[in-house]
C-alpha cells in the first residue's frame, strides 16, 4: 500500500477575485482543477491510498473525486471540523498512517518523479524527508541547512535576518513522513510545519533534505496561477520532472563565477564578478540546470575544513540568492594525488575520481539529475576544466578569466572573454 496525503482545506483567499465559490484545492488550472494534477501523480506513481483532508467548502471536491473509482486511486476523505493549519488534519489521521507516508499542498502544482524521492528516503533511512529546491527568492523563503550527507541541521522559517547567511535550499513542501513523525505533533493544535514543526524535528529525529529542480509551485494568487498555466502550456512543468533528460551547464567557480585570488580558504577573500549573478540568472531562465563543478584542493592542503569551504559556498548561494540567481548544486573535490607538504590532510592526499580533469564530478551530477551531456556545457577557465568537460562528452568553453589566457594544448570548443560571452554562446546554440 502506497499512501499520500493531501492538505486540501485551503479557501482560496486571495484567488477570491477569480472564483470564490469553490476551495482552493478546485480551482481550475487550464480547465482542471489543481488537485487533480496531483491526484493524477500519484496514480502514475502506483499510490492506492489519498487522503484528503479538507475544510472549506470540502462538498465540492467530494461531488468531484467521489472515492476515486474514476481515478484508479482510493479516495478518503478527512473533514477537519475546524482548520487546523497543517498539523492538525495530519495527526487526526494518526491510526490510519501505518506506513511512510507522502504529504502534499493542495494548491501547489507539481511533476516530479516521486520514485526517485521515495529511494532517497529509503536510501538514506531518514525517518522524514523534506523536499527541497533552490528558488531566485530565498531571502523570504523558509530555508534549511544540511550536512554533506543531505542531512538537515538546521531549519530557519521566514522571516530572516538581514545577515543570515545561508544554503539556497527552500522548504518545497512536499514530505515523506515515517509514522514516528505522528510523536511530534500535537493534536488539536493550531500550528504550521514550517513555522512550528520543522525549526526542531531535525533535533529529534533524521530529517533529510531531497533537493531536486524539479517544477513545485504554489498558485495561491493570480498571479502565480498565470505563470503555473504558462509554465504547463510552455512544456517546462514536465521537462523538469527528473524522468526526462536534463540539460545542464556544468560550471567551474574560481575564475569563472568569482576572482581567483588563488587557493580561496575564507569567506572574506571570496568574490564574485559583478557579471556572475546576472549570468547564471539568464542561464537560469533557458532552462537548464546551473551545477558547479570545483576542484578545492584547500581541503587536502588542510588550508581550510569541509566547513569552513562550505562557508564560502554560503556566502556564493547568499550573494547570488539576493540577485536572483541560483545553481542546482555544488560538487567539490578536496583531493590532491601529491603528497609530502607541510600541514597537509593525508586523507585526502590520494588520487581520485573526481579531481578534474577526470569527469567524475559531472558524471555524478549526470546519475543525480539525468543530464543529457550531449546537449550541455561546461565553462572554465583552466585546460584542466576542458579536459573534464571532454572526457565527460559536453560542448566546452574556456573563458580568459582567471586563469583563462595560459596558452595550453588542450582546444575547446569556443574560447571567449568571460562568462557573459560564454553565455551568449549558449543562448545562440539553444
Ligand atoms: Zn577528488
Amino acid at each position: 500500500m502506497k499512501v499520500a496525503l493531501i492538505l486540501a482545506g485551503g479557501k482560496g483567499t486571495r484567488l477570491s477575485e477569480i472564483r470564490s465559490d469553490i476551495p482552493k484545492a478546485m480551482m481550475p488550472v487550464l480547465g482542471k482543477p489543481i488537485l487533480e494534477y496531483q491526484i493524477n501523480l500519484l496514480k502514475e506513481h502506483a499510490f492506492t491510498d489519498v487522503w484528503l483532508i479538507v475544510n472549506h467548502l470540502y462538498g465540492h471536491i467530494e461531488e468531484y473525486f467521489g472515492n476515486g473509482g474514476q481515478f484508479g486511486i482510493n479516495i478518503h476523505y478527512y473533514i477537519e471540523p475546524k482548520a487546523l493549519g497543517t498539523v492538525g488534519g495530519v495527526k487526526a489521521l494518526e491510526k490510519h498512517l501505518k506506513v511512510p507516508f507522502l504529504v502534499l499542498y493542495g494548491d501547489v502544482m507539481m511533476n516530479m518523479d516521486l520514485n526517485r524521492l521515495i529511494q532517497f528516503h529509503r536510501d538514506k533511512k531518514a525517518s522524514a524527508t523534506l523536499v527541497v529546491h533552490p528558488n531566485d527568492h530565498p531571502y523570504d523563503s523558509d530555508l534549511l541547512d544540511v550536512d554533506e550527507h543531505d542531512k538537515v541541521c538546521a531549519f530557519y522559517a521566514k522571516p530572516h535576518p538581514q545577515d543570515l547567511v545561508y544554503r539556497n535550499l527552500v522548504n518545497a513542501a512536499a514530505y515523506i513522513f515515517n509514522p514516528e513523525v505522528l510523536n511530534f505533533l500535537e493534536a488539536n493544535v493550531k500550528a504550521d510545519f514550517g513555522r512550528d514543526i520543522f525549526p526542531t524535528l531535525h533535533e529529534k529525529i533524521d530529517v533529510f533534505a531531497y533537493n531536486t529542480p524539479e517544477y513545485l509551485k504554489d498558485m495561491g494568487t493570480p498571479d502565480r496561477l498565470h505563470k503555473v498555466e504558462e509554465a504547463i502550456t510552455s512544456g517546462k512543468v514536465s521537462a523538469r520532472n527528473l524522468n526526462n533528460k536534463q540539460k545542464c551547464i556544468y560550471l567551474d567557480r574560481d575564475g569563472v563565477i568569482n576572482i581567483d585570488t588563488d587557493l580561496i580558504h575564507r569567506p572574506e577573500d571570496f568574490e564574485l564578478y559583478p557579471y556572475a549573478a546576472d549570468s547564471i540568472k539568464r542561464l537560469n531562465k533557458m532552462g537548464y540546470l546551473v551545477v558547479v563543478v570545483t576542484n578545492q584542493s584547500v581541503i587536502s592542503r588542510g588550508l581550510c575544513t569541509i566547513k569552513e569551504l562550505t562557508a564560502i559556498h554560503k556566502k556564493m548561494e547568499t550573494e547570488l540568492g539576493g540577485q536572483g540567481a541560483f545553481v542546482e548544486a555544488i560538487y567539490f573535490c578536496p583531493h590532491h594525488p601529491h603528497g609530502g607538504f607541510e600541514g597537509e590532510i593525508p586523507s585526502y592526499k590520494i588520487p581520485c575520481e573526481c579531481r578534474k580533469p577526470s569527469a567524475g564530478m559531472l558524471l555524478e551530477a549526470k546519475e543525480r539529475f539525468n543530464i543529457d551531456l550531449e546537449q550541455s556545457f561546461l565553462v572554465g577557465d583552466s585546460p584542466r576544466d576542458i579536459e573534464a568537460g571532454q572526457n565527460a562528452g559536453v560542448t566546452t568553453i574556456r573563458v580568459k578569466t582567471g586563469h583563462g589566457l595560459k596558452p595550453h594544448t588542450v582546444v575547446p570548443n569556443y574560447y571567449v572573454d568571460s562568462l557573459v560571452e560564454a553565455v551568449d554562446i549558449i543562448a545562440n546554440e539553444t
